[in-house]
């Protein structure tokens, strides 16, 4: 019997999840090198095989440098659309057995199962879920069992690839003690060369440095750091259905049936929440749009899209929702715009989405935001009638740059074609 307040959590997670995929279509790929991230040279990976990463090749690293460590790696574009869909095969899969589920990002969940070896073993009962989920979908899958979502993460790690492990409390200090500290999920690489450069290079080292210090050096993150080298971590298994969503709503002074006054807020609001999602590091899968007219009345209609936090994709599905919606040209008195269904993702996710520079526009557009203000692009744009990453492109090509009014309304900044480092 685990004693009271000690938990079982499952950290679940797909082993290279997008080349995994891509070998159920394409069974002469099992076995080679392949590298999922855009067609041109100019894009990064976003995935790779484990033959790949034998040539020191790995995710985030450009496509060019991937292609001259191994010149017979196969390179795929990728589909989000076609991973979205796996993906949510595989949570429906866990959802229709397991009691608390938390999506954490396209190919990872956590479930917690506290309590349920009471009834049957949580070992024996994760076992059987990783393969009725291989025998459905095909896909390798590994996981971590542990006593929290840190430890079973790390576990996974450890795993990997199509495997299991078991870490159970008395077991959690032993096993994160040898590990590097670049074993820490937090640990990105800017911290990791701080902590080196401290002497520090394993868990059980980083465990042993004062609490006060690790503040002093890293602040709040040095806190939590420090917690997860000691194998605490006390966040909760999110349940999807209790994960926030997005979403933003604009009530009209006046009533309205203005098609461009209408277009033109639900532009703004989509643009709004999807800066909102790419801040926060979250893609969304489902959006939903809702209008209430002059008498009250509410209708809402929602779409399941692949994952993205590209306002074009979100915008063209909510153009789509508000067109199917508004068929009476009665007064409207609200409309909203609400993005669920999230997990974690960087935009990177979204490379091979579109091309390079259309990547560097968001990041170039979402940089002017964070210094000048959210609305400082918008305004720029005069809220038109196209989207705004669909306007600014072309005007920069048309005109050398594009003017932004400051946040301030009295500085200009210029966007150039410089902005844009493809
Ligand atoms: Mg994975």
């Amino acid at each position: 019997m685990p004693e009271s307040g000690e938990k079982n959590i499952i950290h679940l997670d797909l082993d290279t999840f997008f080349v995994s995929v891509e070998r159920l279509i394409n069974s002469r790929l099992k076995g080679k090198p392949v590298i999922i991230g855009g067609a041109s040279d100019r894009g990064v990976v976003a995935s790779c095989s484990y033959e790949a990463r034998q040539y020191g090749i790995h995710s985030a690293m450009p496509i060019r440098m991937a292609r001259q460590l191994c010149a017979d790696a196969i390179i795929l574009r990728g589909d989000m659309e076609l991973y979205s869909r796996y993906s949510n095969l595989v949570t429906g899969i866990i959802e229709s057995v397991a009691p608390v589920v938390e999506k954490a990002s396209v190919d990872e969940h956590y479930i917690d199962i506290t309590g349920m070896d009471r009834f049957y073993g949580s070992l024996a009962w994760t076992q059987e879920l990783r393969r009725k989920i291989i025998r459905e979908t095909g896909l390798p899958i590994s996981f971590g069992l542990s006593v929290n979502k840190t430890v079973s993460k790390i576990a996974t790690g450890e795993a990997k690839p199509n495997g299991e492990k078991q870490v159970p409390a008395e077991g959690v200090k032993p096993f994160l003690h040898p590990l590097p500290i670049s074993k820490i999920p937090m640990i990105g690489e800017k911290t990791f060369h701080l902590l080196r450069s401290m002497g520090i290079a394993t868990i059980g080292t980083l465990s042993l440095i004062p609490v006060e210090m690790m503040e002093k050096v890293l602040g709040k993150n040095g806190i939590v750091i420090w917690k997860k080298a000691n194998g605490i971590d006390s966040t909760p298994v999110t349940p999807c259905w209790e994960q926030k969503s997005i979403s933003s709503e604009r009530t009209f002074d006046n009533d309205t049936t203005d098609p461009v006054l209408l277009n033109n807020v639900l532009v703004g609001m989509v643009e709004k929440i999807a800066y909102e999602l790419r801040k926060d590091q979250k893609l969304t899968s489902c959006v939903t749009v809702k209008i209430r007219y002059s008498n009250f009345d509410t209708h809402t209609l929602q779409k399941r899209i692949p994952y993205t936090s590209f306002d074009h994709k979100l915008m063209e599905t909510a153009k789509e929702l508000f067109k199917r919606l508004y068929q009476r040209r009665m007064l409207i008195r609200l409309i909203g715009v609400r993005f669920s269904h999230l997990v974690h993702g960087t935009p990177q996710l979204n490379l091979f989405e579109d091309t390079p520079e259309m990547v560097h526009l968001y990041q170039a557009i979402d940089r002017m935001r964070r210094r000048y203000g959210k609305k400082a692009v918008i305004r720029a744009v005069g809220m038109g009638e196209e989207s705004l990453i669909h306007a600014v492109l072309p005007r920069i090509k048309r005109d050398g740059c594009f003017a932004l009014e400051g946040g301030s309304g009295a500085r200009e900044q210029f966007l150039q074609l410089s902005d844009f480092p493809v």
